[in-house]
């Protein structure tokens, strides 16, 4: 049954009703008084989900545009950065600072595992001259459903005090507490098909005032990114170029949902879903790919020993309607990601259990007793 389709992937993420009724409409001018106003209601909220005063940018991007506008606007050709890669988007982070022509030295973890705050540490205390100019890192690993500690390694950057921080908060905005201002981040980029509850298509940085100054003397090429551009037109409640304009007719319902369920309802939320998921996966004597202290609040990666990762996910496709992630690259077929971000419920947590079992049964998984994994969830749901 098609309109069953469930989508438990780590995005696109399940989209509200009421958002998918506001983007039903026609366009409206991107020039015109009445989209100045949902701009103008769109900024303030993405501050209020930010935690934050400084600018937050929309573009029109899925989110490597977000995280390419939050490189080339801040840094300059031969620039010494330093990038986390403890998997499929951290390499990103290095790759893409390649491609403009830093200098990339990578700090690295197994993937599964998290980044080690200490070698950061190290790093930045030996650049005595300062000739590090950024560290970007991802906050939440969704290829492996690692979280990074962003908190500590931005503690480091900041005793540097020369270098950026540049995170992708893609998968960790709206699911954990990414507090902008309080932490001093420079350059956070995110995108709207992840927590934001609305389908792919916009991206968003947020930049700070010494962010802001680097741009000032930053010089790889930019235009349709240049970030100062949209700077400029969001003091106006505009934007430089044409935008989706039905996705902000979504974004508009979705951000005015998230402040009507409130950050630490949110934040909760996702803590409850991810320790239940988390319980259900121990309980039916599957591997937990992460660490319980390294758990990201979006996704959980499961590394099944005697089953193929991939036939699950056909089985719980074929049978249940219930889409799962696969492992990207190396880990193609030996895990398999559920996604429990954005607008996911207890129930969803529910359903997904009880299907994984029934399709662990039909495959012969025989280390799974029935019902093990529906009541450890149960029990967690329960009791938070
Ligand atoms: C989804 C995601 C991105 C962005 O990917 P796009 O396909 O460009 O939207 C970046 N980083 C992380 C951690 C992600 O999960």
């Amino acid at each position: 049954m098609d309109d069953k389709l469930m989508l438990m992937i780590p995005g696109p993420t399940p989209v509200p009703e009421q958002v998918l009724l506001a983007m039903a409409k026609h366009p409206i001018g991107h020039r015109s008084g009445d989209f100045s106003k949902i701009v103008a209601e769109v900024i303030e909220n993405l501050k209020w989900l930010h935690q934050t005063q400084n600018d937050v940018l929309i573009l029109s991007a899925s989110g490597t545009g977000a995280m390419e506008a939050g490189i080339i606007n801040f840094l300059s050709p031969g620039d010494r950065v330093l990038v986390g890669c403890n998997g499929k988007f951290g390499d990103r982070w290095a790759e893409l600072s390649k491609a403009f022509g830093l200098q990339v030295e990578t700090i690295t973890a197994d993937w599964g595992q998290a980044l080690d705050p200490e070698t950061f540490r190290s790093v930045l205390e030996a650049d005595t001259e300062k000739t590090i100019k950024a560290v970007i890192i991802t906050h939440s690993e969704t290829s492996t459903g690692v979280l990074n500690d962003l908190e500590t390694i931005n503690r480091y950057v900041k005793a540097h005090g020369e270098a950026l921080i540049i995170v992708d908060t893609v998968t960790s905005l709206g699911a954990i507490n990414v507090p902008v201002d309080e932490w001093g981040l420079d350059v956070v980029a995110s995108g709207s098909q992840k927590g934001y509850m609305i389908p792919p298509g916009l991206g968003f940085v947020v930049v700070s005032p010494r962010a802001w100054q680097a741009y000032a003397t930053a010089k790889l090429p930019r235009f349709y990114l240049d970030l100062g551009k949209y700077r400029k037109d969001a003091a106006k409640n505009t934007t430089p170029f044409t935008p989706p304009v039905n996705l902000f007719f979504g974004l508009q319902a979705a951000l005015r949902m998230m402040k009507a369920e409130g950050l630490d309802n949110i934040f909760a939320r996702h803590q409850r879903l991810t320790t239940a998921t988390r319980a259900a996966i121990k309980a039916l004597n599957l591997p937990l790919f992460a660490a319980d202290s390294a758990a990201s609040p979006a996704i959980t990666a499961v590394a099944p020993d005697r089953v193929d990762a991939e036939q699950i996910r056909a089985v719980m496709k074929k049978r249940f309607d219930i889409v799962l992630a696969g492992g990207q690259d190396h880990l193609k077929g030996k895990i398999f990601r559920i996604g429990h971000l954005g607008f996911v419920s207890d129930r969803d947590i529910l359903a997904a259990i009880g299907a994984l079992e029934a399709t662990l049964q039909e495959l012969g998984y025989e280390s799974v007793s029935l019902g093990a994994g529906i009541a450890a969830a149960a029990k967690v749901l329960a009791n938070s």
